[in-house]
């Protein structure tokens, strides 16, 4: 019956909660000493964007970099695991529970999958696993922080052409295990036509419209995410002529002109 109680969804937080997180925030930044290069630059205001400093290539090591220069960075939880108990059980949970037998009983662990992103270009996923519920999704939000990258979006649908990012601009594949996830541009005004949770993941990428091929075992949640990831990642990592760039309205990271809503 305790563990029922655990896994209940937590109520979301009013407004002045949030106000008061916020300036939790702030007084933690001031507080904060940087132990890396990076982080000096980004206390020192050397580096303002955070275009710069993932171009730089150094590790990110520290998640107030990332609080610093993001400050309206979201976050959501992904749906990994499965109820337990009556009725069969088998619904989605945003924590995946495991158990280990031991002399003095279960000894249950939990694991979940964050995802963070602006919804405009920068996204990082983390897995993060602990004995309880609330240090699990603590250590899956600062290790999403540390995998942040930006990607690449276009309009590259020759049935649509419109000159906007909301799509990607080329197909992208992406693997894990046996999950193998595809994802191609669509004409404005699609949507995303995936898996609910991908769905979550290109939301807060920034992508609008999107269709999608899946192969393999799409259960296993985490390994489809995985795949997710490693095609997102495939936009930066291909290589694109220069007039292509133009042709395909692409838009590298955060678009610079906020033309579209
Ligand atoms: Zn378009």
């Amino acid at each position: 019956m305790k563990q029922r109680n655990q896994r209940r969804e937590r109520p979301k937080e009013t407004k002045e909660q949030g106000e008061a997180r916020a300036a939790e925030r702030t007084i933690a930044e001031i507080a904060w000493v940087p132990k890396t290069e990076i982080g000096k630059k980004v206390k020192t205001k050397e580096i303002t964007e955070i275009e710069d400093m993932l171009s730089t290539g150094s590790p990110l090591l520290e998640q107030e970099i990332v609080d610093i220069l993001m400050p309206g960075l979201e976050n959501d939880l992904l749906m990994i695991g499965q109820s337990k108990g009556k009725f069969g059980g088998g619904q989605g949970r945003v924590f995946r529970q495991t158990q280990k037998k031991t002399k003095e009983g279960n000894k249950p662990n939990f694991a979940t999958l964050c995802v963070v992103g602006n919804k405009d270009g920068i996204i990082g996923l983390g897995y993060g696993k602990a004995k309880e519920t609330v240090p699990a999704r603590e250590k899956a939000i600062r290790k999403a922080k540390l995998n942040v990258f930006k990607i690449k979006r276009g309009c590259g649908s020759w049935q649509c052409g419109c000159g906007t990012a909301h799509s990607i601009p080329f197909k992208v594949y992406g693997k894990c295990g046996s999950c193998q996830v595809t994802l191609f541009p669509a004409p404005k005004g699609t949507g995303l036509v995936v898996d609910r949770e991908i769905a979550k993941v290109l939301t807060m990428a920034g992508i609008k419209d999107v269709w999608s091929k899946t192969l393999g075992q799409q259960k296993s949640k985490i390994n489809l995410i995985k795949a997710t990831e490693e095609a997102l990642k495939a936009l930066t990592t291909t290589k694109i002529m220069d007039h292509h760039n133009a042709k395909l309205s692409i838009v590298d990271g955060r678009k610079q002109k906020k033309t579209e809503a």
